[in-house]
């Protein structure tokens, strides 16, 4: 760690203004747009039986966890992604 004086490399200034930085330090999770829970891996079992009981699922999509597409979904019991 730098350290609270710490400058954001984007020119945020403080990396927590911005919304790069913030980002950069969550891990990514995998969602699908019919589902309610989100994924440590694209190749989660539960995620693969949650597309093959829809007749047109939805593509896989990588996301920041503490995104606005996260909020309201479950971590998957299955794969176990950080909380
Ligand atoms: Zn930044
Ligand atoms: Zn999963």
């Amino acid at each position: 760690m730098a350290g609270s004086s710490e400058q954001c490399p984007h020119g945020m200034g403080s990396p927590e203004w911005c919304s790069l930085c913030k980002n950069a330090e969550k891990p990514s999770v995998y969602i699908t747009g019919g589902g309610m829970a989100y994924h440590a891996t694209p190749n989660c079992n539960a995620l693969a039986e949650g597309q093959a009981l829809v007749a047109n699922p939805e593509p896989v999509v990588t996301v920041a966890l503490g995104s606005a597409a996260v909020e309201g979904r479950k971590p998957c019991k299955t794969c176990e992604p950080p909380v």
